[in-house]
């Protein structure tokens, strides 16, 4: 706060003069010199908007010569609490293996619920609908409504596909999909696109 209250009012504050009075004052109470607040408006840094042009704090400590300490609490007001929020809550929200949450919405869903249920918040389906790779039904849930097959990642479905063109049991697709390494995986997608 005091570093605040030291800003020259004439002379040097001139340098920075593409900064707004209250950017200033913001950038001198995050602990920059004039000095510093002159070399940012020397590396094209005039204003809070270039900021989002550099874009991270180690750049901003490579174009302004700024400690990294600094460009980093400089960076954390420049681009806004609500990134830095954002990336907080992603880092919260770690819901258990089994836990729903609404495709439509977000929305965590209670622990009782079933394959199907519509959305507590939204009231749509809650759960992805997904292609079954062995019948070709589609549905909510991690089985098939139609065979009972396992439902694979959609990025995966081609894969049940060809397997069961090659004569793989039903129930032993999801679970050799889930043994095969990448390679494998890859070898599997060469022959898949053959037909
Ligand atoms: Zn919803
Ligand atoms: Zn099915």
């Amino acid at each position: 706060m005091k570093a605040a209250q030291k800003v020259a009012p004439a002379g040097r504050t001139s340098l920075a003069r593409g900064f707004t009075p209250l950017e200033q004052r913001i950038l001198l109470s995050k602990g920059l010199s004039e000095q510093q607040l002159g070399d940012l408006y020397d590396a094209g840094v005039r204003g809070k908007q270039d900021f989002q042009t550099v874009g991270d704090a180690t750049t901003l400590a490579e174009i302004s010569g700024l400690p990294a300490e600094l460009a980093e609490k400089v960076m954390l007001w420049a681009l806004g609490q609500p990134a830095a929020a954002a990336a907080e809550n992603e880092k919260v929200v770690v819901h258990s293996a089994d836990a729903v949450v609404c495709v439509h919405c977000g929305a965590l869903q209670p622990k009782d619920h079933k394959s199907g249920d519509m959305c507590v918040a939204c009231g749509k389906q809650a759960e992805p609908v997904m292609a079954c790779f062995w019948c070709g039904g589609t549905g909510p849930g991690k089985f098939c409504r139609q065979c009972g097959a396992e439902v694979l990642p959609t990025a995966e479905l081609e894969l049940g596909i060809l397997l069961k063109r090659e004569g793989v049991a039903k129930g032993e697709i999801p679970e050799k999909l889930r043994h095969m390494t990448q390679a494998e995986k890859d070898v599997l997608w060469g022959r898949a696109r053959r037909y």
